[in-house]
């Protein structure tokens, strides 16, 4: 992606992950859309020029765990609703996480290559999309949304979102199929979800030759594997077995939290998405048995992230909002920052997120990093709800491009 001209940002104070505010100072992004100079003196001749006077410069945020494609909370509705519809609307949630100022995101469970191929070609403006196409899941897993009265049920239920694969040598025939479609990463299901009708959280899923033929395929690619996990045993599993994130993790227990950094995975926390579910769940019309399993887990997300930092886990954030409530994406990092504050949920959504998506050339406003930017009113350190609030005018900026200059969602007009 290139800039048009190269861009400076004056008056810039900036918060990159574990560092206080910067004396206001110059950023440059070249036109090439990477950024050139963090004290810059001089600004070049045709340079657009941004001022941040009075405001904050972060990093673009980061979103590892979300589902461009998920235009319902029913799987089986996304399953069988008309591609150009799930297509269309993903480039509506795409454009939301980009004016909330997103500039990079993981989709795990959905994308294709020919999304990346309509933003690639500017046919709409998007935030960078990494995806891993179908998540990978077992028979009656987490990716299974077949309703269990229809036993001759012919289709596997799956299209965009999920596939159902069984044995160590389909999973392996399948992972190779998807990177030569494209896919940034691997998505497994190794144990039972929330939106899936019929497969009990606590169990895990897959066999361990199954995660090791996907984790060694993916190794080999130079990418990773990130694997759906509540219990321990399902996360003991995974990163045993090579997984690099571990996904939503809210049942985790210290010895697997043990497990993660022994292993050098990380921990992908999606609060958002159970306390979203819990107060919207008949608007969004959540499965009866979906809301007893939404229960199991809400609570839990939040000492999970408490144990996890206890234990010297590395701790990404990820919102994984489906259908209407993907609106409240900006809602999550106000739940991390509750239990972590707003340094650390800066650092998730930045640093750690980069880290683990195993994208370093991002999350950091730096020279020779990305120019995505964030510019927020005020002082974010002080004034941690400004990260939050999507009242308050903010700035977005992808590759030196000014794609974003209003509120994420403008305050409700007084008649
Ligand atoms: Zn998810």
């Amino acid at each position: 992606m290139s800039a048009v001209a190269p861009l400076a940002v004056t008056n810039a104070r900036i918060v990159n992950a574990g560092q206080p505010a910067t004396e206001p100072t110059t950023i440059l992004i070249g036109d090439d859309g990477i950024i050139s100079d963090v004290a810059a003196v001089d600004i070049p001749l045709g340079a657009k020029v941004v001022d941040a006077n009075g405001k904050t410069v972060l990093p673009g945020l980061i979103d590892a765990h979300i589902h461009v494609y998920a235009t319902s909370m029913i799987m089986n509705e996304i399953n069988l609703a008309p591609l150009s519809y799930v297509a269309l609307k993903s480039t509506q949630r795409l454009g939301g996480a980009l004016r909330r100022g997103f500039t990079t995101l993981r989709d795990v469970a959905g994308g294709d290559i020919g999304l990346a191929r309509a933003i690639k070609e500017g046919i709409f403006v998007s935030p960078r999309l990494l995806y891993t196409g179908p998540a990978i899941s077992q028979t009656g897993g987490h990716g299974d949304g077949r309703n269990p009265n229809y036993t001759q049920d012919p289709d596997c239920g799956c299209l965009a979102m999920t596939v159902i694969v069984d044995g160590a040598d389909a999973v392996r025939a399948k992972v190779r199929d998807l990177f030569r479609t494209g896919a940034s990463c691997i998505k497994l299901m190794v144990s039972g979800g929330v939106a899936s009708p019929t497969d009990p959280i606590m169990v895990p899923q897959f066999t361990p030759e199954e995660i090791r033929a996907a984790t060694y395929e993916a190794n080999r690619r130079g990418s990773h594997v990130a694997a759906h996990a509540y219990p321990p045993e399902a996360i003991k599993l995974a990163v045993e077995n090579g997984v690099r994130t571990v996904e939503h993790g809210n049942l985790i227990d210290a010895d697997a939290c043990k497990a993660i950094v022994a292993n050098g995975a990380y921990l992908v926390p999606t609060l958002v998405t159970y306390d979203a579910m819990d107060r919207r769940g008949d608007e969004i019309r959540l499965p009866p048995e979906s809301a007893v399993k939404n229960k199991q887990v809400l609570a839990a997300g939040k000492e999970a992230v408490a144990l996890a930092r206890a234990n010297g886990v590395k701790i990404g954030w990820g919102s994984d909002l489906m259908g209407d409530i993907e609106e409240e994406q900006l809602a999550g990092l106000r739940l991390q920052c509750e239990i972590e504050g707003i340094e650390r949920v800066i650092e998730s959504a930045t640093v750690v997120n980069a880290e683990l998506i195993q994208r370093p050339d991002r999350g950091v406003v730096a020279p020779g990093k990305l120019g995505d930017l964030l510019i927020l009113e005020g002082d974010v350190l002080a004034e941690p709800s400004l990260l939050w609030d999507e009242t308050k005018p903010r700035t977005v900026i992808l590759g030196g491009r000014v794609v974003s200059d209003a509120p994420a969602r403008p305050a409700a007009t007084v008649e």
